[in-house]
């Protein structure tokens, strides 16, 4: 595996690594330290606001492919965290991502996750270990809604459960470091009615609520700059601890959902 590329944008720097059998995978260095790594090559979820998953799966990745990701661009960059956000739904390829976490973890860095949550037997141990934080895609309390959205992650009444079961399990320290991500999509899921739905849910679940900002690579629509406000007071107005998308997220360059599997 090797580093073939890098691509500097305004905010943002992607890093390009060719795979032994020619595939290519890619990273994103954001925040000044944090690197975002693939898991997958490609992706079965196929969630239709997202680059990464729109020609499905070819194969996922080995543990030391999660970790050389990190070891190539620590090279050139201060790596001190990584988000297990980039190409590949994590879960999915639970025992090499598993590895590959506690190899990053002795190395002194701190591993965050996003994921769909499915499968749910994989989510219940990824919430027991030592991660600096897990933002499970919710993005529709609707069950058919969630399966147009994500069609391989499964129905959000399992998910549900699952949370409720494991969440008061956790110390409230380790609970903090949970949330629901919420991608909004204008005129998809983001009537007052949905996010009054979603803010009754986060406090029952004790967790708070991440509002992702869409990055427009499938056929919807960003909300604009006063309904993301408008949404995101109505959840602090009902009492949830809300995080919003950084500028780093919007970003078009290695933004949310614009990672892209290649074959060179
Ligand atoms: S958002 Fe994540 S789970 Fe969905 S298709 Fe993209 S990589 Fe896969």
């Amino acid at each position: 595996m090797r580093l073939t590329k890098k691509i500097k944008g305004e905010l943002n720097e992607l890093f390009l690594f060719e795979l032994e059998d020619r595939f290519a995978v890619e990273a994103v260095f954001y925040r000044g330290d944090t690197l975002c790594v693939s898991t997958q090559v490609g992706c079965r979820v196929g969630c239709r606001f997202c680059a990464s998953g729109s020609k499905g799966l070819f194969r996922s990745l080995r543990a030391d492919e999660i970790v050389k990701q990190v070891e190539l661009v620590a090279r050139e960059r201060p790596v001190k965290r990584v988000a297990v956000a980039g190409i590949g739904e994590p879960l999915a390829n639970w025992r090499s991502v598993k590895e590959a976490f506690f190899r990053l973890k002795e190395r002194g860095l701190k591993v965050s996750f996003y994921t769909v949550g499915s499968p749910l037997k994989h989510l219940r141990e990824l919430l027991s270990l030592p991660h600096a934080g897990v933002t499970v895609s919710l993005h529709a309390l609707d069950k058919e809604k969630r399966r147009a959205l994500l069609p391989g992650a499964g129905p959000p009444d399992g998910l549900i459960a699952l949370l409720e079961d494991e969440l008061p399990r956790l110390s409230a320290k380790k609970r903090k470091k949970v949330s629901l991500g919420y991608l909004l999509l204008r005129g998809v899921n983001d009537s007052e009615e949905e996010l009054r739905r979603l803010a009754t849910l986060a406090k029952r679940l004790g967790v708070g609520v991440t509002l992702l900002y869409y990055n427009r690579v499938g056929p919807f629509e960003p909300p604009t700059a006063e309904e993301y406000e408008r949404a995101f007071l109505l959840l602090r107005s009902e009492g949830v601890r809300v995080t919003l998308s950084t500028r780093f997220r919007k970003d078009r360059l290695g933004g949310c959902g614009t990672l892209v599997v290649n074959r060179l």
